[in-house]
């Protein structure tokens, strides 16, 4: 399946009830099929609205680190589940079954492309990934990183939010950097053809 019919799949899935409150289905932002996949939890209200993933003030803190990191090759960026979990007009986490009925749709993102490293944010994201999914993709290399949610280093006081912040970002580019990964793929094809 190509990444457009994948989007049209899951704009118009309806496999748990949270399809019946959203705006739109929040699917990913970046470029797909990804060498390089991070995942969040799930939309909350803005982006919900805006039908994009990590936007306001916690998508800042993210892009701000990615920055920080200067990832070379393609990622993309998503969630457990692709619909805003919401009680009493307010966000809340996600459910077990709700995850589960999603979860086709985060294994087919990440099944676009084998990806090179799957980043999974919070402890939510972790425990969408099937562990048969992992013992499948890392015998074809594909390299795993778990690391905090940014809205918990948001959530930080002020005095110990960078060290939480410069600690994220340094263990994403140690693991780039084991994983050979910091070096631009356009270098590595050139050394290869030379
Ligand atoms: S959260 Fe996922 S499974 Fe539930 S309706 Fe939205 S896209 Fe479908």
């Amino acid at each position: 399946m190509n990444t457009k019919k994948l989007e049209q799949k899951i704009q118009a899935c309806k496999a748990c009830p949270l399809h019946k409150v959203v705006c739109q289905k929040v699917i990913y932002r970046g470029t797909l099929p990804a060498d390089i996949i991070f995942i969040g939890e799930a939309p909350g209200i803005s982006e919900n609205a805006l039908g994009v993933p990590f936007v306001g003030p916690v998508g800042k803190l993210l892009d701000d680190m990615l920055a920080s990191v200067d990832i070379k090759y393609q990622f993309a960026i998503t969630n457990a589940i692709m619909c805003l979990p919401v009680q009493d007009s307010s966000s809340r986490e996600p459910t077990k079954q709700e995850i589960s009925a999603c979860n086709p749709n985060l294994i087919s993102i990440i099944n676009l492309k084998r990806p090179l490293m799957i980043v999974t944010m919070g402890k939510v994201a972790k425990s969408a990934i099937p562990k048969h999914l992992i013992t499948s993709l890392s015998k074809y290399g594909t390299k795993f990183l778990h690391l905090v949610h940014p809205s918990y280093i948001l959530r930080k006081k002020a005095a110990d939010r960078l060290a939480e912040k410069t600690r994220w970002e340094l263990t994403l580019s140690e693991a780039l950097e084991d994983a050979g990964l910091l070096i631009d793929p356009e270098e590595t094809d050139q050394e290869t053809t030379e």
